[in-house]
């Protein structure tokens, strides 16, 4: 993990087997309307993400801040990176510029009625990394095209259609389908 600023009051543990985006807020609980910036350059394996979650391509950059809003503190970041997707239609995989907003509140550990899965933070530190971690998980998209007019693969020979043409009679029925549809004119 890189902190870009370092005036910034972080703290980070690299004796954990878990690392953490951890933001000491100390000093802003003391003041009503108080917040800090804080800028951070971390990589997939810092936020546990996984090849399989997401195939991150290049380091992910945290900015945003924190703030006390009387019961909860504020986080608001944005957050940016690289991602390699896959074609929906024509399987290429290609790498897209990704940037996300975040916005969440967390609750000292203590608070009552607060929901199962709000965040929450204890003493003077607040842990961003899962906050982080599903912000960029829930950006992605659940379907992607390299381009919009992507022709995709041909379902009979397979051959790329934005690169190469076949002569394949796509239009024709699948037998099994076309034996049902015999059934149904008698
Ligand atoms: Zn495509
Ligand atoms: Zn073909």
């Amino acid at each position: 993990m890189v902190f870009l600023d370092k005036e910034i009051p972080c703290l980070y543990n690299c004796n954990d087997w878990w690392i953490m985006i951890k933001l000491n807020v100390a000093e802003i609980k003391k003041r009503l309307v108080g917040k800090t910036d804080f800028h951070f350059q971390v990589d997939a394996k810092e936020l546990n993400l996984s090849e399989e979650d997401l195939a991150v391509r290049g380091p992910i950059f945290v900015d945003g801040e924190i703030s006390n809003a009387g019961d909860v503190l504020l986080l608001k970041a944005a957050i940016h990176t690289k991602v390699e997707r896959e074609c929906a239609r024509c399987l290429k995989t290609f790498v897209s510029d990704v940037e996300t907003k975040i916005l969440e509140k967390f609750f000292p550990v203590d608070a009552e009625n607060i929901d199962d899965d709000a965040f929450s933070y204890e003493f003077d530190v607040v842990d961003i990394t899962e906050a982080v971690r599903e912000g960029l998980l829930v950006a992605e998209p659940l379907q992607v095209l390299c381009k919009e007019e992507c022709r995709g693969l041909c379902p009979v020979c397979g051959v790329d259609r934005n690169v190469e043409s076949c002569d394949c009679d796509t239009d024709t029925v699948d037998p099994r389908l076309a034996a049902l549809k015999q059934l149904f004119k008698k």
